[in-house]
């Protein structure tokens, strides 16, 4: 019986001596291999600078359009009920909801408060549970952050450090810069220099894909001023891993 061809990568049958380049079936083999080592390239989000001259309706018009062709090239049939909305809402949530991080329109502005009785002892704020997505492959990053700090006479409402993760996690991110971002920004908007934050997290590219691993757990540290010091980094990690519950 003669075997079965195997066409992978090859759809138009091409003699084997053919020098015509396919350029269109090549897979870059090193943005594979970028992908999968998370690297990230700075603490910035890299953005251009032209990211804000459309309106987020404008933006959701154009990702409609995009989104719609992917999914025609990709062989779905557009006129089914079930998809016919899908490139709609999937730019309305590009923009809106997970990715709305982008704009700087959408920062929290914490109300701060002054640190009337003289509270000198860490202020933690564990398990901020956060959804993101890897910018390496689009799909998310969850999992929960802990924040930490001491106060220089200013405090801030917890469930706004809430939202300062929140705000980071909606963008395209490595977990590395998220860790980071979030960390730079409790210590600007509390002028302290004193700043710990521990994230865990689970990446979706790396289970549900990839070497799908279903196991494993990414931690990211972010330690400033009295944070590096090893008794209260202990004392950080000792909050984090007390059963409160
Ligand atoms: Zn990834």
């Amino acid at each position: 019986m003669k075997p079965k061809k195997i066409t992978l990568n090859t759809p138009h049958d091409e003699p084997a001596n053919s020098t015509k380049k396919n350029d269109t079936l090549t897979i870059n083999q090193d943005n594979e291999e970028t992908g999968d080592a998370h690297i990230g390239s700075s603490v910035e989000t890299p953005i251009r600078l032209d990211a804000f001259e459309l309106s987020d309706e404008e933006k959701i018009i154009r990702i409609e359009g995009y989104f719609r062709s992917i999914m025609e090239v990709l062989g779905l049939d557009l006129t089914d009920d079930s998809l016919t909305g899908t490139p709609q809402r999937v730019a309305t949530m590009f923009v809106k909801e997970i990715f709305s991080g982008l704009n700087p329109a959408n920062k929290p502005r914490p109300t701060l408060f002054e640190n009337k009785y003289n509270y000198n002892e860490m202020v933690v704020e564990k398990s901020i549970t956060f959804f993101s997505n890897c910018e390496h492959h689009f799909v998310p990053i969850y999992g929960k952050a802990h924040v930490a700090y001491f106060s220089t006479g200013t405090i801030i409402g917890l469930s706004k450090i809430n939202r300062i993760v929140q705000y980071y996690a909606k963008r395209p991110q490595v977990q590395e810069r998220l860790t980071i971002q979030i960390g730079k920004e409790i210590q600007s908007v509390l002028n302290t220099p004193d700043v710990g934050i521990i994230i865990d997290a689970t990446h979706l590219c790396v289970s549900s894909r990839g070497v799908n691993d279903t196991n494993s757990q990414t931690g990211t540290a972010y330690f400033s001023g009295k944070f590096k010091d090893e008794r209260i980094k202990t004392e950080f990690l000792n909050y984090i891993n007390a059963n409160t519950k």
